[in-house]
C-alpha cells in the first residue's frame, strides 16, 4: 500500500476542522491538524507535508506571518502553503501570496472541489502576483511586521517590569514574615533547651517524649526559616572569599546529618579526599553541600544508601552525591532548582521542607563559578555533582 500523503492544516476553528478532516480523509490524503501558527509550527518541524493549508484569521501569529516562518524552513521550500479564508477583502490574496503561499482557495469551502484544488498544488500550480503590486504590498507587510514586533516588544518590557515588581514585592513579604517567625521561635527553642537539660525541673518519660517531638518539629521549622532567610542573603549580597578546607565542611555536614540517616534507614557513607583548600564562604559551602546530602536522605528509602565522594583535580572541586532513592522525573529535572519547587508538591506530601534547599545550592556554586549537574532515574536513584573551579 502507498504512503497517504499528509496535510497540514493550521486551523483555530473547530468546525472547519473536522469538515476539512472529513472532506481530505475521504480523498486518502493523512490530515495532520493545528490549532494556531506556533503549534502548526512545531508539526511542520517534525513532519513531511505534501502541502499546507493555512488559515489566515488565527489568532496570534496570523496565516500570513505563519506563512513566512515555515517559508524559512529548508525542507519545505518546495512544500506548497495554500492560504484558506473567508476574508473577501481587497489584496487578502496578493498578501498571501507575497507572505508566501502557493495559492488561495476561499471559503465557504466547496466539498466537491476542495481535493481537486489541493491535488493542483501538489503537482506544482503556482499563482502569481505582478511584481509591482508585489513590492507595495512586500512594503506594507514589512511595515505592519516592525509595527507589531515593537508593540509585542512594549507589551512584553511593561509585563516583564510588572513581574519584577511583584517578585520584589514577594521577596520583601517572604523576608519579613521570617523575621516576624524567626522572634518567637528563637524563644521556643530557647526554653525547649532548657527542658531537654532538666535545667526546669525533672521531667517524666512522657513528658521527655513530648518535649523530643515538639523540638523536632521545632528545629524544622527553624531550618525553614533560616533556608528562607538564606535564600534572600545570598541573592543580595556578594559572598566572601577565604580560604578554607572543604573536607572538614563535608565531614562536618556527615557528623550534622548521620542521626537523620540512621533515622530514615540509609547508610550513609563518605570518601573525602584529605585537605581540599577552597576559596569560599563557609556557612554559603556548608549549606550548599548539606542540602544535596539532606536529599539524598530525604528521597530515599528504608535499607536504601547515600554516597558522598569529594574530589579534586587540578582545576576543579568535585563532590558527588549519589543516593539509591526514588528518582526524578526527566521533565522535572531542570525546574527543580528553581525557589520552591518540589516534584511532589501536594499538602499530603510525605516529604518535609519548602523547595529551597536545591535553589540555595545552585546560587551558592553559582556565586563561586561553579555548576551543580544532575542525572537520575526513577525508582532507581540520583547523582548530583556539585563542581567548583579553583
Ligand atoms: P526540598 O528538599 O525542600 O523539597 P529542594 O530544593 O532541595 O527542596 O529539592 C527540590 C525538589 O527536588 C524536591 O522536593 C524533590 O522533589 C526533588 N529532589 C531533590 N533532590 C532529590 C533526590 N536526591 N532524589 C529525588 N528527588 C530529589
Amino acid at each position: 500500500m502507498t504512503e497517504r500523503p499528509t496535510i497540514l492544516y493550521i486551523e483555530d476553528n473547530l468546525d472547519n476542522q473536522r469538515l476539512v478532516q472529513r472532506i481530505l480523509d475521504a480523498r486518502g490524503y493523512q490530515i495532520l491538524v493545528a490549532k494556531d501558527g506556533p503549534s502548526g509550527l512545531a508539526a511542520a518541524r517534525e513532519s513531511m507535508p505534501a502541502l499546507i493549508l493555512v488559515d489566515i484569521n488565527i489568532p496570534g501569529l496570523d496565516g500570513y506571518e505563519t506563512t513566512t516562518r515555515l517559508r524559512s524552513l529548508p525542507h519545505l521550500r518546495d512544500v506548497p502553503i495554500i492560504a484558506l479564508t473567508a476574508d473577501s477583502r481587497l489584496g487578502v490574496r496578493e498578501r498571501s501570496l507575497v507572505a508566501g503561499c502557493a495559492g488561495y482557495i476561499t471559503k465557504p469551502i466547496d466539498p466537491r472541489r476542495l481535493h481537486e484544488q489541493i491535488q493542483e498544488f501538489i503537482d506544482g500550480k503556482r499563482e502569481l502576483v505582478p511584481s509591482a503590486v508585489e513590492t507595495s504590498i512586500l512594503r506594507e507587510y514589512n511595515d505592519k511586521l516592525v509595527e507589531r514586533l515593537e508593540r509585542q516588544v512594549r507589551d512584553l518590557s511593561a509585563a516583564n517590569a510588572e513581574l519584577q515588581e511583584l517578585d520584589r514585592l514577594k521577596s520583601n513579604f517572604l523576608a519579613t514574615l521570617s523575621h516576624e517567625l524567626r522572634t518567637p521561635l528563637t524563644s521556643i527553642l530557647g526554653y525547649l533547651e532548657l527542658f531537654e537539660r532538666q535545667t526546669l525541673g525533672p521531667l517524666t518519660d512522657v513528658q521527655n517524649q513530648a518535649i523530643a517531638v515538639i523540638a523536632r518539629n521545632s528545629r524544622s521549622l527553624s531550618r525553614l526559616l533560616n533556608n528562607l532567610l538564606y535564600l534572600q542573603e545570598i541573592r543580595s549580597t556578594q559572598t566572601r572569599r577565604v580560604p578554607l578546607d572543604l573536607s572538614d565542611v563535608v565531614q562536618h555536614a556527615i557528623i550534622e546529618l548521620q542521626p537523620s540517616a540512621q533515622e530514615a534507614g540509609v547508610d550513609l557513607q563518605a570518601t573525602i579526599a584529605p585537605a581540599v583548600i577552597f576559596n569560599g564562604d563557609m556557612t554559603a559551602l556548608f549549606n550548599a553541600i548539606r542540602n544535596l546530602i539532606d536529599n539524598a536522605i530525604k528521597f530515599n528509602v528504608r535499607g536504601g544508601s547515600a554516597r558522598v565522594t569529594l574530589s579534586h583535580d587540578g582545576s576543579r572541586v568535585l563532590l558527588k552525591v549519589e543516593d539509591t532513592g526514588i528518582g526524578i522525573p526527566v521533565e522535572a529535572l531542570e525546574k527543580i532548582f528553581i525557589p520552591f519547587y518540589q516534584v511532589d508538591d501536594s499538602l499530603a506530601r510525605s516529604y518535609t521542607g519548602a523547595g529551597l534547599g536545591l535553589a540555595i545550592t545552585k546560587y551558592v556554586a553559582e556565586s563561586f563559578g561553579g555548576h551543580v549537574t544532575v542525572r537520575s532515574a526513577l525508582g532507581v536513584g540520583s547523582t548530583f555533582i556539585l563542581i567548583l573551579p579553583r
